[in-house]
């Protein structure tokens, strides 16, 4: 049977699934979800068995229904195929008693690329499925890791364009530089004078803009979006849930159905709502833990009900979850909600309006499934210092506040023995100087290149090769603006 979308706003409009992934956002402004979230059909004595590409299919037929074996199959393997650096994808590493579920084997060294990879693929599956002739134009607002990620994905994809916005002074130095140095003529990259929620409101403003959408159709373009928004994201991120539970399970770590629980260092809420999926399509997940860092506005929401963005923007060392709003929150409120769109497009009037919404008791009680906390800046630095030192494994600043708020978790709820996944979201030599800094301030000083190859020595890991590339690379994207003239600036790009 076809599973069928409609937006968390309005449920009277249904799409399939291919039809939700080329439009990205649905028409009013909400996300696209599924009717119902399928079951697993295959047990875990054959997950066990499968590789990363084989459970991508077993889990990804279930909810891209219109998609073909065949056409669904040779988009998987052309995404997870020898750009990653190791045959597993992504492989369990067990340091200090938690098992990190390393997702940055990929092209550009973050988890961003474990859907990524795919989602061309799926978009241009898509495109002639549904018949589109126009050319997509994915416009991406990036808080660092995505951006790359995606350019690296669509650069000289035929019949595409894209188009990304970074918070011009909010990324890592490693980061710009891979943005800035994207070889494609099809790709386009613009720092903007404001963060990152400026560049994403920006962008959903050109999404939800009918004159703008004819003007680009009369020019045969339209768009699309490359955000975690996208179904065609949010689907392959559920895998490595479904993958790392088998392996652990293959490896003798754990017994059948016995639950494990998940702590995923959060932004925008993509990754943990994959896992909540997961969890959903009956894989034994015990808590979801969302990690936060000082931009803890989900933390507050998992402990009051109350979402508010009203507050400081506050600069970190984990940019990637520099967010006060995570639009992904909105699939699991419509959900909480019992799949209510009207009482969720409600709630989201008040945070476009207010800034601000508060859940009903019965809506909290839903979220008992999730545990919220955060780690203060030091904190975070203070917990990769100890995890070298301890282990000799070095983790990222992202992956820290993760490790930060298991400890937190562990203490808060004397709940030390269930086994644990801690999701690892970016290499280390993405965040070189914060990780070293982190390890000791003499290397304050240091070049970056200088830190990625003292890093290596330390960490004892060859420097990966999203590092090298970009040692010498030119810088070939240069256009920088205020965040109000995103669309004059598209509109330049597209000669339109
Ligand atoms: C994007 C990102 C996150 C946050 O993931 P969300 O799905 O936005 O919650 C965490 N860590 C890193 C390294 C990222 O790139």
């Amino acid at each position: 049977m076809e599973l069928m979308y409609s937006s968390t706003r309005n449920k009277n409009e249904k799409v399939t699934a291919s039809e939700a992934i080329l439009k990205g956002l649905a028409a009013d402004g909400g996300l696209f979800v599924p009717d119902c979230i399928p079951a697993l059909d295959v047990s875990i004595d054959e997950l066990s068995k499968m590789s990363y590409q084989e459970t991508a299919y077993a889990v990804m037929k279930q909810f891209l229904t219109d998609f073909t074996e065949e056409e669904l199959k040779t988009c998987i393997n052309r995404a997870y195929d020898s750009k990653f650096d190791t045959p597993e994808i992504a492989p369990l590493v067990e340091a200090n008693g938690a098992y990190y579920l390393e997702l940055f084997h990929g092209s550009t060294i973050a988890f961003k690329d474990m859907a990524l990879s795919i989602l061309p693929h799926l978009l241009i599956t898509s495109a002639r499925k549904n018949n589109v002739k126009n050319e997509i134009v994915i416009l991406t607002a990036t808080s660092g890791d995505t951006g790359k990620a995606a350019l690296s994905g669509f650069a000289d994809v035929e019949g595409t364009k894209i188009i990304v916005f970074y918070p011009k002074n909010g990324v890592s130095p490693i980061q710009e530089k891979q943005m800035v140095t994207q070889k494609g003529a099809n790709t386009h990259v613009v720092g903007i004078h404001g963060n990152f929620d400026q560049a994403q409101s920006g962008v959903k403003a050109m999404f939800s803009n009918a004159a703008l959408k004819e003007e680009l159709e009369k020019a045969g373009y339209q768009f699309s979006s490359a955000n975690s928004i996208n179904i065609g994201r949010l689907v392959p991120q559920i895998v490595y849930y479904v993958y790392a539970y088998a392996k652990l399970y293959e490896n003798g770590v754990i017994a059948k159905d016995e639950k494990v629980n998940v702590v995923v260092p959060t932004g925008n809420f993509g990754n943990i709502l994959a896992a909540y999926y997961a969890k959903n399509m009956g894989l034994p997940i015990g808590k979801l833990i969302c990690a936060s860092n000082e931009n803890k506005v989900l933390y507050d929401f998992f402990t009051t009900g109350e979402y508010d963005k009203n507050r400081e923007f506050i600069l970190t060392n984990s940019p990637s979850m520099d967010i006060l709003i995570s639009s992904n929150l909105e699939r699991l409120v419509y959900r909480v909600a019992g799949n209510d769109a009207e009482k969720n497009a409600e709630l989201m009037k008040s945070l476009s309006t207010t800034g601000k919404y508060e859940i009903t008791d019965a809506m909290k009680e839903n979220l008992k499934d999730f545990y919220g906390n955060y780690t203060s800046e030091e904190e975070t630095a203070a917990v990769i210092k100890a995890l070298y030192e301890d282990t000799g494994y070095i983790i990222d600043t992202h992956t820290a506040v993760a490790a930060g708020v298991y400890g937190k978790y562990k203490a808060d709820t004397q709940d030390t023995d269930t086994k644990t996944i801690i999701v690892s979201t970016a290499s280390p030599f993405k965040f070189t100087r914060s990780v070293m800094n982190a390890i000791d301030s003499k290397y304050d000083t240091w070049e970056d290149f200088e830190l990625v190859d003292e890093l290596s020595r330390l960490g004892n890991v060859a420097v990966p090769n999203a590092i090298d590339e970009i040692r010498n690379a030119p810088v070939l994207h240069k256009t920088v603006c205020e965040a109000e003239d995103m669309e004059k600036v598209v509109k330049a790009f597209l000669s339109i």
